[in-house]
């Protein structure tokens, strides 16, 4: 039996992985979460994606007493400003595309829409709502989809069948705090000690961990929490880091947390604006903005990206400290190792374009339970933990290097070089198909990967990437029932907008 796990590292992996455990297995199984005091959190990491929702409910927490405590938002999509040009943006949403007679609306906007308003503003009805800073929810508490309201209670990301329409925004730190306190009360023990040494037996396994005031720490299974240093699975286990940098360039981020001018003026999305090396991210929390420039250092220097992220998010605010971040963008070779597994950064990162870096987290915890060991070590649970942890990575991989090739920018060198970059096998015939259709479920990335096919058009189509024609079959086809869709998703847009809340007023109202 593996009784003791042993978390190395109390960022929101750690944290994550240590709440979970504890929901999972309660006293069945002794987690010790070692964190050390010298060693700071990537203090980012505050935007999420919907299937989030999964995690908190598993654990049985209610959205209106973590949230506040967390100085949380409401994301309901990714607006994309300046990708395809100065000025213009879209939303990419969680909302599935509606089908009529067998085709997406998507199919029926090529045919029928009016081109003078942008695809999805016409055929979301989130764009609406993020148009007009709605909160999902109405002022009694209750979700604008009802149909999809209500606590999941212990089901993960494989039982997802629906769309749910947001994510949170959050404080990373707060969210680790919040997490320790339900850990700690469900009997993990924390450890606030500097891990000097990571000690193997004679087969190479990890027999324990010494930390500086708090001597030998065994267990049965490791977990590396560590971050970007993997210091377990990397630096003491060997194991091999697949760098994704000739796909994804961009190896530094600059951070700066940001007062909002007005505390009332909330937006219930993750902006990502296009700048001249890269991206910057706003995340609106309660009380100030996250923001952030990630960029490849071949094309700017950190100081550089610094200016200009003060200039677009900070402009006169120079005391705000500046967080600099250099990021390992790719994937360990395994993520599961003789007796370690590693989850968050020290496991996998694809920079953070779609908030991916916490689902991975996700997704690592919930396999790790469905996978979990016994005294066997069974080598194919674990050779079907890493395949599976691979794919979602890959997956996510590629999904975002067509956000860079599908974009009409062209204006600086990085931009530029966007175009000649090197893709992962597989997304050139993606690309090239979805020159003539949109794609669909079977010709996306064929593995979870957490985004369905819906993403994947949302972003080509609001990239103006768009498909040479709609499907020839739609002009043998009475347009009455898309006409009749696309009167109705503007009405329903309507009416939400009048029914809700802004979304910071109804947070105020669960901060209290
Ligand atoms: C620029 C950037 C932006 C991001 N934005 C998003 C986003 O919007 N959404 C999203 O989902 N994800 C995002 N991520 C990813 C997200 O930040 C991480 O997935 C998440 O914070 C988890 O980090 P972590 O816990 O793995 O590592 P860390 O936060 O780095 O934590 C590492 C922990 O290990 C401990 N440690 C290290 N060495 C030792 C030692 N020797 N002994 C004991 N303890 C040790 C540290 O004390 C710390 O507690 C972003 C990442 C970056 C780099």
């Amino acid at each position: 039996m593996i009784r003791s796990v042993v978390i190395v590292g109390g960022g929101t992996a750690g944290w994550m992985t240590a709440s979970y455990l504890m929901a999972a297995f309660g006293d069945r199984i002794d987690v010790t979460l070692v964190e050390s005091p010298q060693v700071k959190r990537i203090g980012v990491g505050e935007a999420t994606f919907s299937t989030v929702r999964h995690f908190f409910d598993y654990l049985g927490l209610d959205e209106a007493d973590w949230l506040p405590k967390c100085a949380g938002g409401y994301k309901l999509a990714i607006r994309f400003e300046n990708w395809s040009g100065t000025g213009e943006y879209f939303y990419h949403p969680f909302e599935r595309l509606r089908v009529v007679d067998g085709f997406s609306i998507a199919d029926w906007w090529l045919e029928l829409g009016d081109r003078s308003k942008p695809f999805d503003r016409s055929c979301f009805i989130t764009s609406a709502l993020c148009e007009a800073k709605r909160s999902p929810r109405m002022r009694d508490g209750s979700l604008f989809a009802s149909e999809l309201d209500g606590p999941l209670g212990r089901s993960t990301l494989a039982e997802q069948r629906a769309q749910f329409p947001y994510a949170y925004h959050f404080d990373a730190d707060e969210v680790a705090r919040y997490l320790a306190d339900f850990s700690v009360k469900r009997g993990a023990r924390h450890i606030l000690d500097n891990v000097q040494h990571v000690a193997q037996d004679e087969r190479g396994w990890i027999s324990h961990v010494r930390t500086e005031a708090h001597g030998e720490i065994a267990g049965d299974l490791f977990i590396d929490c560590t971050g970007f240093r993997g210091m377990l699975i990397n630096q003491t286990l060997g194991t091999q880091f697949q760098s994704f940098e000739d796909v994804l360039p961009n190896n530094r981020a600059v951070a700066l947390r940001v007062p909002r001018e007005q505390a009332t003026d909330m937006s219930p999305y993750t902006t990502a604006t296009a700048m001249s090396a890269g991206w910057m991210w706003t995340i609106p929390l309660f009380r100030r903005n996250g923001t952030g420039y990630v960029y490849s250092d071949q094309f700017i220097s950190p100081e550089e990206a610094e200016r200009e992220l003060r200039q677009a998010a900070a402009p006169g605010q120079e005391d705000l400290q500046a967080n600099h971040i250099r990021m390992r963008i790719g994937r360990n070779r395994d993520s599961w190792v003789k007796n370690c597994v590693a989850i968050g950064l020290s496991s996998a990162f694809v920079e953070p374009l779609e908030s991916t870096g916490i689902f991975f987290i996700q997704h690592g915890i919930e396999q790790l339970v469905k996978h979990f060991p016994d005294q066997r070590w069974d080598s194919d649970q674990i050779a079907a933990y890493n395949t599976r942890v691979a794919n979602a990575v890959d997956g996510v991989k590629e999904f975002l290097v067509l956000h860079y090739k599908s974009a009409q920018r062209d204006d600086t060198p990085y931009w530029k070089e966007a175009k000649t970059r090197a893709m992962p096998a597989g997304l050139r015939e993606k690309l090239d198909l979805s020159r003539s259709r949109l794609l669909d479920e079977e010709t996306i990335y064929p593995y979870f990967h957490g985004f369905e096919s819906y993403s994947w058009n949302a972003m080509n189509l609001g990239l103006g990437h768009l498909p040479r024609t709609a499907p020839p079959a739609l002009k043998h086809l009475d347009p009455g029932n898309a006409l009749a869709e696309f009167a109705r998703i503007r009405s329903e847009a309507e009416e939400m907008v009048a029914a809700l809340p802004s979304c910071y007023e109804y947070l105020a109202g669960i901060n209290g």
